[in-house]
Protein backbone atom coordinates (compact mmCIF):
# COMPACT_ATOMS: atom_id res chain seq x y z
CA UNK A 1 0.00 0.00 0.00
CA UNK A 2 1.32 3.41 -0.94
CA UNK A 3 0.36 6.50 0.87
CA UNK A 4 1.89 10.00 1.10
CA UNK A 5 2.72 11.49 4.20
CA UNK A 6 4.62 15.32 4.97
CA UNK A 7 5.63 15.21 1.07
CA UNK A 8 7.11 11.61 1.50
CA UNK A 9 5.90 8.26 -0.13
CA UNK A 10 5.33 5.44 2.52
CA UNK A 11 5.31 2.28 1.15
CA UNK A 12 3.50 -0.13 3.53
CA UNK A 13 5.10 -3.94 2.96
CA UNK A 14 3.52 -7.01 4.49
CA UNK A 15 6.17 -9.83 4.73
CA UNK A 16 3.86 -12.70 2.96
CA UNK A 17 3.36 -15.83 5.54
CA UNK A 18 5.05 -18.50 4.57
CA UNK A 19 6.15 -21.83 6.12
CA UNK A 20 8.72 -21.16 9.49
CA UNK A 21 11.55 -23.00 10.41
CA UNK A 22 13.12 -22.83 13.87
CA UNK A 23 16.74 -21.45 13.14
CA UNK A 24 17.84 -23.42 16.39
CA UNK A 25 16.56 -26.97 15.99
CA UNK A 26 15.12 -26.77 12.18
CA UNK A 27 11.59 -27.89 13.60
CA UNK A 28 8.51 -26.67 11.50
CA UNK A 29 6.34 -26.24 14.74
CA UNK A 30 6.72 -22.49 14.98
CA UNK A 31 3.87 -20.19 16.21
CA UNK A 32 3.16 -16.73 15.58
CA UNK A 33 4.14 -14.61 18.81
CA UNK A 34 2.84 -10.86 18.09
CA UNK A 35 3.22 -8.71 14.82
CA UNK A 36 5.99 -6.19 14.66
CA UNK A 37 6.68 -3.36 11.98
CA UNK A 38 9.99 -0.89 11.73
CA UNK A 39 10.94 1.41 9.17
CA UNK A 40 13.36 1.60 6.58
CA UNK A 41 14.84 4.78 4.71
CA UNK A 42 13.47 3.91 0.92
CA UNK A 43 14.83 4.72 -2.29
CA UNK A 44 13.59 8.14 -3.86
CA UNK A 45 10.33 7.46 -5.59
CA UNK A 46 8.81 10.39 -7.86
CA UNK A 47 11.62 12.63 -6.76
CA UNK A 48 10.65 12.40 -3.15
CA UNK A 49 12.17 10.40 -0.37
CA UNK A 50 10.35 7.31 1.07
CA UNK A 51 9.92 4.76 3.82
CA UNK A 52 9.18 1.40 3.51
CA UNK A 53 7.35 0.34 6.54
CA UNK A 54 8.07 -3.43 7.05
CA UNK A 55 4.81 -5.49 8.84
CA UNK A 56 6.56 -8.83 9.93
CA UNK A 57 6.34 -11.21 12.67
CA UNK A 58 7.90 -12.66 15.80
CA UNK A 59 7.78 -16.42 16.42
CA UNK A 60 8.61 -18.76 18.68
CA UNK A 61 9.63 -22.77 18.19
CA UNK A 62 7.22 -25.16 20.27
CA UNK A 63 10.03 -27.57 20.20
CA UNK A 64 12.73 -25.81 21.64
CA UNK A 65 11.05 -22.65 23.13
CA UNK A 66 13.67 -20.44 21.10
CA UNK A 67 12.13 -16.74 19.78
CA UNK A 68 12.78 -15.13 16.65
CA UNK A 69 12.25 -12.71 13.42
CA UNK A 70 10.72 -13.06 10.31
CA UNK A 71 13.16 -12.79 7.54
CA UNK A 72 13.06 -9.15 6.51
CA UNK A 73 14.94 -9.33 3.13
CA UNK A 74 15.18 -5.06 2.29
CA UNK A 75 17.91 -4.79 5.11
CA UNK A 76 20.06 -6.62 7.37
CA UNK A 77 18.92 -6.03 11.50
CA UNK A 78 20.99 -3.51 12.35
CA UNK A 79 20.51 -0.92 10.24
CA UNK A 80 17.53 1.64 9.16
CA UNK A 81 17.92 1.96 5.97
CA UNK A 82 17.41 -0.34 2.96
CA UNK A 83 19.96 -1.91 1.29
CA UNK A 84 18.57 -0.58 -2.30
CA UNK A 85 18.52 2.97 -0.75
CA UNK A 86 22.52 2.32 0.78
CA UNK A 87 23.71 1.72 -3.10
CA UNK A 88 21.61 4.80 -4.48
CA UNK A 89 23.25 6.81 -1.59
CA UNK A 90 26.60 5.10 -2.77
CA UNK A 91 25.86 5.95 -6.17
CA UNK A 92 25.12 9.52 -5.60
CA UNK A 93 28.08 10.26 -3.65
CA UNK A 94 30.21 9.07 -6.40
CA UNK A 95 31.07 12.32 -8.45
CA UNK A 96 33.86 14.21 -7.17
CA UNK A 97 32.02 17.06 -6.42
CA UNK A 98 28.97 15.60 -4.61
CA UNK A 99 28.19 16.97 -1.35
CA UNK A 100 27.28 15.11 1.83
CA UNK A 101 24.46 17.41 2.87
CA UNK A 102 22.64 17.54 -0.43
CA UNK A 103 22.26 13.48 -0.69
CA UNK A 104 21.43 13.88 2.65
CA UNK A 105 18.19 16.10 1.70
CA UNK A 106 17.49 13.59 -1.01
CA UNK A 107 16.73 11.36 0.94
CA UNK A 108 15.63 13.22 4.50
CA UNK A 109 18.48 11.36 6.43
CA UNK A 110 21.07 13.38 8.94
CA UNK A 111 24.19 13.85 7.08
CA UNK A 112 25.85 12.28 9.65
CA UNK A 113 24.08 8.92 8.56
CA UNK A 114 25.27 9.61 4.98
CA UNK A 115 28.68 10.44 6.24
CA UNK A 116 29.07 6.89 8.46
CA UNK A 117 27.77 5.62 5.13
CA UNK A 118 30.52 6.54 3.28
CA UNK A 119 33.21 5.40 5.76
CA UNK A 120 31.87 1.89 6.54
CA UNK A 121 31.68 0.76 2.56
CA UNK A 122 34.21 2.82 0.82
CA UNK A 123 37.78 2.51 1.41
CA UNK A 124 40.33 3.81 -0.58
CA UNK A 125 43.61 1.82 -0.92
CA UNK A 126 46.55 3.97 -1.19
CA UNK A 127 48.52 4.57 -4.66
CA UNK A 128 52.41 3.35 -4.48
CA UNK A 129 54.83 6.13 -2.96
CA UNK A 130 56.19 7.88 -6.35
CA UNK A 131 59.48 8.58 -7.52
CA UNK A 132 58.74 12.61 -7.01
CA UNK A 133 56.58 12.90 -3.57
CA UNK A 134 54.48 16.24 -2.95
CA UNK A 135 53.13 16.15 0.68
CA UNK A 136 50.82 19.18 1.84
CA UNK A 137 47.65 20.17 3.87
CA UNK A 138 44.56 21.32 3.83
CA UNK A 139 41.56 22.88 5.70
CA UNK A 140 39.48 19.96 6.50
CA UNK A 141 37.00 21.10 9.67
CA UNK A 142 36.82 23.48 12.00
CA UNK A 143 34.76 21.29 14.52
CA UNK A 144 37.37 18.60 14.81
CA UNK A 145 41.19 18.59 16.78
CA UNK A 146 43.00 17.79 13.95
CA UNK A 147 42.21 21.05 11.70
CA UNK A 148 44.23 19.87 8.50
CA UNK A 149 44.09 16.81 7.09
CA UNK A 150 47.95 15.56 5.36
CA UNK A 151 47.42 14.77 1.26
CA UNK A 152 50.30 13.19 -1.09
CA UNK A 153 50.38 13.89 -4.70
CA UNK A 154 52.54 11.74 -7.41
CA UNK A 155 54.08 14.77 -9.31
CA UNK A 156 54.43 13.11 -12.79
CA UNK A 157 50.86 12.27 -13.15
CA UNK A 158 49.08 14.40 -10.38
CA UNK A 159 47.31 11.86 -8.82
CA UNK A 160 46.68 12.15 -5.33
CA UNK A 161 48.56 9.05 -3.74
CA UNK A 162 46.40 9.21 0.12
CA UNK A 163 45.00 11.30 2.12
CA UNK A 164 45.73 11.35 5.95
CA UNK A 165 43.06 12.73 8.80
CA UNK A 166 45.70 14.74 10.37
CA UNK A 167 49.20 16.32 9.60
CA UNK A 168 50.58 15.88 12.82
CA UNK A 169 53.67 14.47 13.39
CA UNK A 170 52.87 11.36 15.62
CA UNK A 171 50.15 10.39 12.93
CA UNK A 172 52.15 10.78 10.25
CA UNK A 173 55.50 8.94 11.99
CA UNK A 174 52.52 5.96 12.44
CA UNK A 175 51.76 6.05 9.29
CA UNK A 176 55.20 6.68 7.61
CA UNK A 177 56.69 3.30 10.11
CA UNK A 178 53.70 1.20 8.79
CA UNK A 179 54.75 1.53 5.31
CA UNK A 180 56.97 -1.30 4.44
CA UNK A 181 56.91 -2.50 8.13
CA UNK A 182 55.96 -5.91 7.39
CA UNK A 183 58.77 -6.52 3.81
CA UNK A 184 61.05 -9.19 4.59
CA UNK A 185 64.85 -8.17 4.18
CA UNK A 186 65.76 -9.01 0.76
CA UNK A 187 62.51 -6.87 -0.56
CA UNK A 188 62.61 -3.73 -2.17
CA UNK A 189 61.51 -1.18 0.08
CA UNK A 190 58.68 1.19 -1.54
CA UNK A 191 59.67 4.39 0.53
CA UNK A 192 63.50 4.14 -1.04
CA UNK A 193 62.46 4.49 -4.54
CA UNK A 194 61.27 7.99 -3.92
CA UNK A 195 63.87 10.11 -5.32
CA UNK A 196 62.44 13.83 -4.26
CA UNK A 197 60.46 14.82 -1.40
CA UNK A 198 58.68 18.36 -2.03
CA UNK A 199 56.57 20.12 0.88
CA UNK A 200 57.22 23.46 2.91
CA UNK A 201 59.21 24.37 5.61
CA UNK A 202 56.33 23.22 8.15
CA UNK A 203 58.56 21.29 10.99
CA UNK A 204 57.15 18.37 11.20
CA UNK A 205 57.34 17.24 7.62
CA UNK A 206 60.72 17.79 7.84
CA UNK A 207 61.77 15.47 10.17
CA UNK A 208 59.67 13.18 9.02
CA UNK A 209 61.50 13.18 5.71
CA UNK A 210 64.50 13.41 7.31
CA UNK A 211 63.41 9.72 9.33
CA UNK A 212 61.30 8.29 6.54
CA UNK A 213 63.27 8.88 2.81
CA UNK A 214 66.88 9.15 3.72
CA UNK A 215 67.55 7.81 0.38
CA UNK A 216 65.61 11.26 -1.07
CA UNK A 217 65.90 15.00 -1.47
CA UNK A 218 64.44 17.45 0.66
CA UNK A 219 62.73 20.08 -1.97
CA UNK A 220 61.42 23.23 -0.70
CA UNK A 221 58.65 24.96 -3.62
CA UNK A 222 60.42 28.05 -4.13
CA UNK A 223 57.48 29.90 -3.37
CA UNK A 224 57.65 29.37 0.54
CA UNK A 225 60.81 30.13 0.09
CA UNK A 226 60.32 33.65 -1.73
CA UNK A 227 57.80 34.06 1.11
CA UNK A 228 60.30 33.71 3.73
CA UNK A 229 62.79 36.16 2.42
CA UNK A 230 59.92 38.62 1.53
CA UNK A 231 58.43 38.37 5.46
CA UNK A 232 62.50 38.99 6.43
CA UNK A 233 62.60 41.76 4.30
CA UNK A 234 59.03 43.64 5.39
CA UNK A 235 59.90 43.18 8.99
CA UNK A 236 63.20 45.09 8.22
CA UNK A 237 61.64 47.56 6.84
CA UNK A 238 58.76 48.31 9.74
CA UNK A 239 61.90 48.25 12.37
CA UNK A 240 63.31 51.25 10.05
CA UNK A 241 59.77 53.03 10.00
CA UNK A 242 59.28 52.98 13.50
CA UNK A 243 62.59 54.70 13.60
CA UNK A 244 61.02 57.82 11.78
CA UNK A 245 57.33 57.26 13.41
CA UNK A 246 58.06 60.60 15.21
CA UNK A 247 57.87 62.41 12.33
CA UNK A 248 54.67 60.83 10.40
CA UNK A 249 55.14 63.61 7.42
CA UNK A 250 58.43 63.25 6.78
CA UNK A 251 59.62 61.68 3.63
CA UNK A 252 60.99 58.52 5.20
CA UNK A 253 58.29 57.37 6.73
CA UNK A 254 55.73 57.94 4.06
CA UNK A 255 57.87 56.23 1.42
CA UNK A 256 58.50 53.31 4.07
CA UNK A 257 54.55 53.18 4.81
CA UNK A 258 52.70 54.00 1.35
CA UNK A 259 55.69 52.45 -1.47
CA UNK A 260 56.71 49.40 0.56
CA UNK A 261 55.84 47.42 -2.66
CA UNK A 262 58.73 48.63 -4.34
CA UNK A 263 60.99 46.67 -2.18
CA UNK A 264 59.00 43.51 -2.61
CA UNK A 265 58.92 43.47 -6.53
CA UNK A 266 61.84 42.08 -8.59
CA UNK A 267 64.65 44.30 -9.16
CA UNK A 268 64.56 44.21 -13.35
CA UNK A 269 60.60 43.91 -13.09
CA UNK A 270 60.68 47.51 -11.63
CA UNK A 271 59.52 50.16 -14.17
CA UNK A 272 61.91 52.74 -15.70
CA UNK A 273 60.25 54.28 -18.35
CA UNK A 274 56.98 55.81 -17.36
CA UNK A 275 56.92 59.07 -15.53
CA UNK A 276 54.32 59.60 -13.34
CA UNK A 277 53.79 62.08 -10.34
CA UNK A 278 54.71 61.15 -7.23
CA UNK A 279 53.17 62.88 -4.27
CA UNK A 280 55.69 62.11 -1.58
CA UNK A 281 58.77 63.18 -3.40
CA UNK A 282 56.91 65.95 -5.27
CA UNK A 283 58.08 65.65 -9.28
CA UNK A 284 57.36 63.63 -12.12
CA UNK A 285 59.54 60.36 -11.94
CA UNK A 286 59.90 56.83 -12.57
CA UNK A 287 59.22 53.72 -9.96
CA UNK A 288 63.25 53.11 -10.34
CA UNK A 289 63.96 56.27 -8.55
CA UNK A 290 61.23 56.00 -6.04
CA UNK A 291 63.17 52.80 -4.95
CA UNK A 292 66.24 53.87 -4.98
CA UNK A 293 65.18 57.31 -2.28
CA UNK A 294 63.62 54.29 -0.55
CA UNK A 295 67.03 52.22 -0.03
CA UNK A 296 68.93 55.41 0.69
CA UNK A 297 66.98 55.87 3.27
CA UNK A 298 68.90 52.86 5.35
CA UNK A 299 71.72 50.33 5.29
CA UNK A 300 69.90 47.79 6.53
CA UNK A 301 66.77 47.59 4.33
CA UNK A 302 69.83 48.15 1.00
CA UNK A 303 71.71 45.37 2.02
CA UNK A 304 69.02 42.98 2.92
CA UNK A 305 67.31 44.26 -0.54
CA UNK A 306 70.50 43.54 -2.46
CA UNK A 307 70.37 39.80 -0.76
CA UNK A 308 67.23 39.16 -1.65
CA UNK A 309 67.40 40.49 -5.39
CA UNK A 310 70.07 37.81 -5.22
CA UNK A 311 68.24 35.52 -4.37
CA UNK A 312 65.59 36.28 -7.09
CA UNK A 313 68.53 36.48 -9.44
CA UNK A 314 69.38 32.54 -8.55
CA UNK A 315 66.07 31.28 -7.84
CA UNK A 316 64.87 32.58 -12.01
CA UNK A 317 67.67 30.54 -13.41
CA UNK A 318 66.37 28.11 -15.46
CA UNK A 319 67.35 24.81 -16.25
CA UNK A 320 69.19 25.74 -19.69
CA UNK A 321 71.32 27.90 -18.33
CA UNK A 322 71.88 26.23 -15.28
CA UNK A 323 75.41 24.70 -16.52
CA UNK A 324 76.81 27.90 -16.41
CA UNK A 325 76.17 28.80 -13.27
CA UNK A 326 78.18 26.95 -10.00
CA UNK A 327 73.82 26.85 -7.75
CA UNK A 328 75.07 25.06 -4.60
CA UNK A 329 78.37 28.03 -4.35
CA UNK A 330 76.59 30.87 -5.61
CA UNK A 331 73.33 29.73 -3.01
CA UNK A 332 75.55 28.66 -0.14
CA UNK A 333 76.91 32.49 -0.81
CA UNK A 334 73.81 34.07 -0.56
CA UNK A 335 72.81 32.08 2.84
CA UNK A 336 76.06 33.76 4.12
CA UNK A 337 75.00 37.13 3.56
CA UNK A 338 72.02 36.48 4.69
CA UNK A 339 73.10 35.48 7.84
CA UNK A 340 75.31 38.27 8.03
ZN1 LIG B 1 13.34 -24.74 17.91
Amino acid sequence: NITRKDEKYVFSIVMKRQTYECPECHSSHVNIKANKSKKLVGAQFNNCPSIYMIHFKRLCCRDCGSSFYDHVPLADETTKIARVTQLHILEDLKPFNSVFASVARKYDISTTKVISLFDENVQVKRHPLPRILLIDEFYFQRHSQQKYAFVMMNFENKVIVDIIKSRWQNVLSDYFYSIDAEKGKGEKREKEKVEFVCSDLYEPYRSIIATYFKNATYLVDHFHVVKLVNDQLNNTRKREMRKHSYARQSKEYRLLKFRYKLLMQYGPTVDIETYRFDSILGCHCVNKTVLDEILSISDDIKAFYDVKEAFMALDAIDEKSAAEHDLEKELDEIIKRFHQ
